[in-house]
């Protein structure tokens, strides 16, 4: 080819893609990055920024509601949704002009518009064609709805207008019990709604180990969220102030809104991804495990790849991408490593496989679990929130899998991604010594009854 324009030319610029045109900008590399929307993508304007300002508002709310369990005397008022709406989207807009000008700085070149793949390793962007030494796809993933279902942005709503209630919905109808489906169920409960779960698999964030389903599925009830798992959706219908939902059975739920949470597909259609002959999968771009396409200098990263859709997954993928373009050798993103968490009240988080997965793995025999109880911990007790750390690891070998529920235990995954993606013994994590009074300490504990020294737990 004649000498292309960049050196890495990225479609998309969410996690994926501008994480890549960091890393590579960072290298040296010439850097072409086509976004038809803003730089951040999903995750900072309408994914994981903004509904954890979201669930940390409901946080606030349901501290001023409990404030007389700690001797507190506060009184909630109400919700301004207009106060919290600002209050989220100032939080945006700081972190997007901080992207922007990072991008900036690097000397990264951004190409405003939609692009389309026109070439084996060409990009046309409303009618002006660039060529890259190597192409990135990185065009993310879009809300999905179910046949028959129509989202009219009013009353049946994805995540996306979720993001922009001017109200409080006094009463909603959330399908699909993953981890937005949970994540919003709670925020809404928290700001006073009445909430129901429809979910047609057994359980909810199913996912996770079952025993994280099952405390969160507690916690839950006891908040006051109704859940339906084990139901599939059957129709929806406009009512005078709402909705009405009818369930496999029959069952009608009215609410004033359905929030439709059902997974998310990749953007890729009408993209010439196949034209030019990019495997796919029912949509999904097909990429080995250093995010290589079959096409040669055509790499794929972040949701539009099968796999966890999670922001820093494809971060690590960008990362990786650049690097091996800059011929560092990088080593290939381990999925099972990722770290995954819900934010909800109780939060979930896990890193690594479950019990029933490591099971069938190694066998029954093959494994041991320990199960840590936050009614143990200092931290916990003083926060109020109860849950567990729970431990997999292969029998007399390293932590293989780690499951946690509680309020903040998200923090915790850091530790937790360590000891998993380092390969740690129970006996290498049970010496280390953690602060005292955390909620880090019940990692350690259930580290230590694993390496047969229980200290404050039951063996
Ligand atoms: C409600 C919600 C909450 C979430 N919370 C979390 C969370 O807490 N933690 C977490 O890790 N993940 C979370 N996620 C998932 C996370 O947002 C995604 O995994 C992540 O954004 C994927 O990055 P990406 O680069 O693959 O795609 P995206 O972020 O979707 O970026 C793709 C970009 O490509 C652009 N684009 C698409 N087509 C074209 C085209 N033809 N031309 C030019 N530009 C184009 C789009 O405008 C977009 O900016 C959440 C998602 C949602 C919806």
């Amino acid at each position: 080819m004649a000498d292309p324009d960049f050196d890495v030319l990225i479609l998309g610029a969410g996690s994926g893609g501008y994480a890549c045109a960091l890393r590579a900008a960072q290298l040296g590399l010439s850097v072409g990055l086509v976004e038809k929307g803003n730089l951040g993508g999903t995750c900072l304007h309408v994914g994981c920024i903004p509904t954890k300002a979201l669930l940390h508002a409901a946080e606030v709310a349901d501290q001023a509601r409990e404030s007389e369990q700690f001797g507190v005397r506060a009184t909630l008022e109400g919700i301004d949704m207009p106060g919290v709406n600002a209050y989220k989207d100032g939080v945006v807009s700081r972190l997007y002009k901080g992207l922007a000008g990072l991008i900036k700085s690097r000397g990264i070149t951004v190409i405003e518009g939609t692009g389309r793949l026109t070439g084996p390793r060409e990009v046309t962007v409303d009618g002006t064609a660039y060529t890259g030494r190597n192409v990135v796809l990185a065009s993310g993933s879009y809300a999905r709805t179910l046949p028959g279902l129509d989202v009219d942005g009013e009353r049946v709503i994805t995540s996306e207008h979720a993001l922009r209630l001017e109200n409080v919905p006094a009463s909603v109808v959330v399908l699909g019990g993953g981890v937005i489906g949970c994540e919003f169920a709670s925020v809404w409960r928290s700001f006073g709604a009445e909430v129901t779960i429809v979910e047609a698999l057994p359980r909810l964030v199913a996912a996770e180990d079952e025993a994280s389903s099952k405390a969160l599925e507690r916690a839950f009830r006891k908040r006051g969220i109704a859940f339906r798992t084990g139901t599939p959706f059957q129709s929806v219908k406009h009512t005078d102030t709402g909705v009405a939902v009818t369930v496999e059975g029959g069952d009608v739920i009215e609410a004033d809104l359905l929030l439709v949470a059902v997974g998310r597909g990749p953007v890729t259609e009408g993209l010439g991804y196949d034209e030019q002959g990019v495997s796919m999968d029912r949509g999904f771009v097909l990429a080995d495990d250093r995010c290589r396409t079959n096409l040669e200098g055509v790499y794929a990263v972040g949701d539009i790849v099968p796999g966890l859709q999670l922001a820093h997954r494809g971060f690590q993928q960008g990362v990786f991408v650049a690097e091996d373009i800059a011929g560092l050798d990088p080593r290939p993103v381990d999925e099972a490593g990722i770290p995954r968490v819900t934010y909800s009240h109780p939060e979930v988080a896990s890193v690594g496989l479950d019990e029933a997965k490591a099971a069938s793995t190694y066998g029954a025999d093959g494994i041991e679990t320990f199960t840590f109880d936050l009614g143990g911990n200092g931290k916990s007790q003083i926060l109020k929130t109860q849950g567990f750390v729970k431990l997999v690891r292969r029998k007399d070998g390293p932590v293989i899998g780690v499951h946690l529920v509680g309020d903040r235990v998200g923090e915790l995954i850091g530790e937790a991604q360590l000891i998993y993606n380092w390969e740690g013994y129970p006996e290498d994590v049970a010496p280390l010594v953690h602060a005292h009074p955390t909620q880090n300490e019940a990692l350690g504990e259930a580290h230590l009854a694993l390496a047969g020294k229980p200290f404050h737990a039951h063996s």
